[in-house]
């Protein structure tokens, strides 16, 4: 047995046998008639992966479809065979020419001075990746062709891997890497997929074949465990399952901190996701993220496409669908924005601040929320705001794009317009933003990391990375009360809105709207519906006063919680 820990980045138990994810070539011996095979191989890899395409489709993930169909298509193109037969003529071996064409094809394409095509590197040596596992007679362990229940061991998984994930068949997963805000993160619970990122010494540990536990709550991960701690994951599993069950009560039910209504709403990053968040009756989305259809793509989403997806989700709820511009930045760089070069990509060019640097992006982006705007009712949101100025600018460029449109004859209903409240001077100068806007939204990870100086993907720095900090909760707190002067509605979207005492402290604070990942809707309405609402004032001082984590998660708030 060996117990691991790392942080709860998706919350739930697992237990299942471990299936480690790596991305090495195996070796691949020489075939009695090499170019025949290789025309096999490259024909059964591109045909697998038009198939993983269409199952990606079919689960409303639209951007891996779209690598998946490229990569399909790199592997029919003649480049690879061609490559691999001028190494072979040269006198390489099988093996040899294989990994040389990849070398090869990979540093050529790197090089191409358009970051378009640059991009495609990683792409093309997936795929000859692909073609080895083919030719060696092995299956690939990669995270998408499961065929029975895993917990999957990676260094990391890629956001369109963690897309392409089947949640029937995936029991749970544990990276080595990466953090609970990261975006992998938000996608698993999204997915209600059990996780644990940011292990260390995961993979000199596991080994697939082995059984493990792990528990997304507390950051445990368990491999080979004995019969005693088996049985203690199979107890919290059960515990788990019958609140689940007993939550189930508030699906779809209004609830209330005291006479103030609390909206709980849901994060989504896809068509998937809406649909989950249907499923558990959330009352609305809260935050749509949309970088992700700009993510792993060679040409940006087009605008009748972007109306289509926009409109599926408005249609989707008779409540308020809050759509987020693209956040692209941080470690959410888009493949056709040369954005390699930047020391800080958290500090650099981010959200709002590629805006003006790819006006035509946001316009078309815009463009395709107004068209949608009369199929629901919705909520547009601009993340990174540093200062009422880029406020202001987007909310003219909305402005003088609605008179463009209706002058074209297009039909535009009527829409909400509110930024994100992620950067400390935003929260400072809450006062000054409230009359640009009708809403804010409180994005806790992003806040945490700019507040606390502590990159969210480092998980050394977890300890400072936490949204519960006073510094965190004061600035929150200034803009709930700068939202409440200006009666404007002010919401939490960051991960912390999914956790039961930073919940009861939003709420306290008067901040009417919580969204999270739509399996921890039902957690939180039920949270905030059984809370004794005079305790919660009462004990709202000592969490005030507090000048450190751990008294606030030692306070008389956090044993209501508890208890
Ligand atoms: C946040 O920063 O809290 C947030 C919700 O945005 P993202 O996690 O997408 O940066
Ligand atoms: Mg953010």
């Amino acid at each position: 047995m060996k117990s691991l820990s790392g942080a709860g980045a998706s919350p739930g138990v697992a237990a299942a046998t471990i299936n480690v994810i790596g991305h090495e070539r195996p070796e691949v011996p020489t075939p009695d008639d090499p170019a025949s095979a290789l025309a096999d191989a490259t024909a059964a890899v591109a045909a697998e992966l038009t198939e993983l395409s269409g199952t990606a489709s079919k689960r409303g993930q639209s951007e891996a479809a779209g690598v998946l169909e490229a990569q399909s298509l790199m592997a029919q193109d003649p480049m690879i065979v061609d490559t691999v037969v001028e190494h072979l003529d040269a006198g390489a071996s099988f093996n040899d020419a294989l990994n040389k064409t990849s070398d090869h094809l990979t540093e050529m394409f790197r090089a191409i001075p358009d970051p378009y095509l640059a991009a495609r590197a990683d792409d093309v040596g997936e795929v000859i990746d692909r073609i080895c596992w083919r030719l060696s007679g092995q299956p690939m362990p990669d995270a998408v062709s499961l065929t029975e229940p895993a917990i999957l061991c990676a260094r990391l998984l890629t956001a369109a891997e963690t897309a392409l994930l089947d949640p029937e068949l995936v029991a749970g997963f544990a990276t080595e890497e990466g953090g609970p805000t990261s975006h992998v993160s938000i996608i698993a619970r999204s997915m209600g997929v059990p996780a644990v990122v940011g292990v260390t010494g995961l993979l000199s540990g596991a080994e697939s074949g082995l059984s493990a536990v792990l528990d997304g709550s507390t950051g445990e991960v368990v491999v080979d465990p004995d019969e005693a701690t088996a049985a203690d994951f199979a107890e919290r599993a059960r515990r788990e399952e019958q609140a689940r069950l007993s939550m189930q009560k508030y699906r779809g039910v209004a609830v209330s901190f005291g006479d103030e209504p609390m909206t709980v709403c849901a994060n989504v990053g896809s068509a998937s996701d809406v649909e989950r968040a249907v499923a558990q009756g959330a009352d609305g989305i809260g935050l749509m993220r949309t970088e992700f259809l700009y993510m792993d793509r060679l040409e940006p989403p087009t605008e009748d496409e972007q109306v289509e997806i926009y409109i599926g989700a408005l249609s989707a709820f008779n409540h308020t669908v809050t759509i987020r511009t693209f956040d692209i930045g941080g470690d959410k760089p888009a493949k056709f924005m040369n954005m390699d070069t930047e020391e800080n990509p958290f500090l650099g060019v981010r959200g709002v601040r590629t805006y003006e640097a790819y006006p035509k992006l946001l316009r078309t982006q815009l463009r395709a929320l107004l068209r949608a705007s009369v199929h629901g009712k919705l909520a547009i949101m601009v993340p990174m705001i540093a200062t009422p100025a880029e406020a202001a600018s987007v909310k003219a460029t909305l402005e003088q794009l609605a008179v463009e449109l209706v002058d074209e004859g297009h039909e535009i209903g009527p829409f909400e317009f509110g930024v994100m409240i992620e950067v400390p001077s935003a929260a400072l100068l809450a006062e000054q933003m409230a009359p640009i806007v009708d809403f804010f939204s409180i994005g806790t990870n992003d806040l945490t990391q700019y507040t606390m100086a502590a990159d969210r993907m480092n998980t050394a720095l977890e300890h400072l990375h936490d949204p519960l900090h006073p510094a965190v909760l004061a600035l929150c707190r200034l803009t709930a009360e700068a939202g409440r002067r200006h009666g404007k509605s002010v919401s939490v979207c960051g991960l912390a809105a999914a956790d039961p005492l930073a919940a009861t402290l939003f709420a306290e604070m008067g901040i009417d709207k919580l969204s999270v990942a739509a399996p921890s809707v039902n957690l939180i309405k039920s949270t905030i519906a059984e809370l004794d609402v005079d305790q919660v004032r009462a004990g709202a001082a000592e969490v005030v006063a507090a000048g450190d984590v751990d008294e606030i998660r030692r306070s008389t708030l956090n044993t209501l919680i508890d208890s």
